[in-house]
């Protein structure tokens, strides 16, 4: 029998390391430990006493609830396509304001069946887009759960360059309901962490990508389940090379600078299997390429990719 990889989006807790605990964590965290009319008048104290601050532009909100439970703080819309918004919305509700958790756009067909691109024109079948099609490339399906723009994009910066690392929980439930409506579970053997370079580790204290594994094996390990499938990246393949930032880079340089930077450390891992790529942003594919690339090279049978957002050309980020 197969195990299975999927685990629902709920279930992510522990073994992240909640640095950064805003008064909301607070009072979500107090609240639950007391109901009835006790968590109504402690949560609308400590509403009053510690206003909220949206993570993505950073003005002032507070509601009245009209529940103790607060569950009509947003409205939950669900997306027709394929109700990745209204996970969103659920999981990012406690870090956006009600203007900005709107803006969420889930990736959703038609895209390229191979690197996940959406089209502009939103009718017809998925199919290859044109750039899929004169180069195939070395992984085999790409797939994101936002378009990286508006409130995805501010919380990925926040997790990123303000070390924001609550909000592993919030976008690591987000990436494995992506995983969900992408794949079958029986599809991939592994789950590794595109890896940093050292020194970049060093500078920036974690590799939010490896946290978003991390959180998906602990989801999985509470059920029980094969947490053998989520192996520490660095151990099977590394940065042999520091880079300059993607960011700011157009597509060829981008593909120059990355090239050759992985190294596979441990080929007898990676031979015949399957394997799942976890990044935080899709921007161009060429980081994606080359670890596909160094894999292939190695052995593994394929090489997917899933990243909790990724760039569209005609969102204009
Ligand atoms: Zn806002
Ligand atoms: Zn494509």
């Amino acid at each position: 029998m197969v195990p299975s990889l999927e685990t629902g989006i709920g279930s992510i807790a522990g073994g992240v390391h909640l640095h950064n605990l805003n008064a909301l964590d607070w009072q979500t965290r107090s609240a639950g430990r007391v109901s009835g009319l006790m968590g109504y008048v402690g949560r609308a104290v400590a509403e009053a006493v510690f206003p909220q601050k949206c993570r993505a532009c950073g003005s002032f909100w507070s509601y009245v609830p009209k529940f103790p439970s607060g569950e009509d703080r947003h409205p939950v819309v669900l997306d027709p396509v394929d109700g990745l918004a209204d996970v969103f919305q659920a999981v990012a509700m406690p870090w956006l304001c009600p203007d900005c958790i709107t803006s969420f756009e889930a990736v959703a067909s038609p895209l390229c069946g191979r690197c996940g691109v959406m089209f502009q024109s939103r009718v017809g079948e998925d199919h290859l887009c044109s750039d899929c099609m004169r180069r195939p490339g070395n992984f085999r399906r790409a797939r994101a759960a936002g378009v990286y723009s508006g409130a995805i994009m501010a919380l990925i910066h926040q997790l990123k360059y303000r070390a924001c690392l609550a909000l592993i929980h919030p976008l690591g439930r987000l990436l494995q309901e992506a995983f969900r409506r992408h794949w079958q579970p029986e599809e991939v053997d592994m789950v590794l962490s595109i890896p940093l370079h050292n020194r970049r580790l060093r500078q920036r204290g974690f590799n939010q990508a490896q946290m978003l594994v991390d959180a998906w094996a602990n989801a999985v390990r509470e059920e029980k389940r094969d947490w053998q499938r989520f192996p520490k990246a660095r151990e099977i393949i590394v940065r042999s090379r520091p880079t300059a930032p993607q960011a700011g880079l157009g597509k060829p340089e981008r593909r120059r600078n990355i090239r050759r930077a992985f190294k596979v450390v441990d080929r007898s891992a990676v031979q015949g299997r399957r394997i799942l790529l976890v990044d935080d942003v899709y921007t161009t594919g060429a980081t994606a390429e080359e670890a596909a690339h160094e894999l292939k090279k190695n052995g593994a049978d394929s090489v997917d990719v899933l990243t909790v957002a990724r760039t569209m050309p005609h969102s204009g980020s």
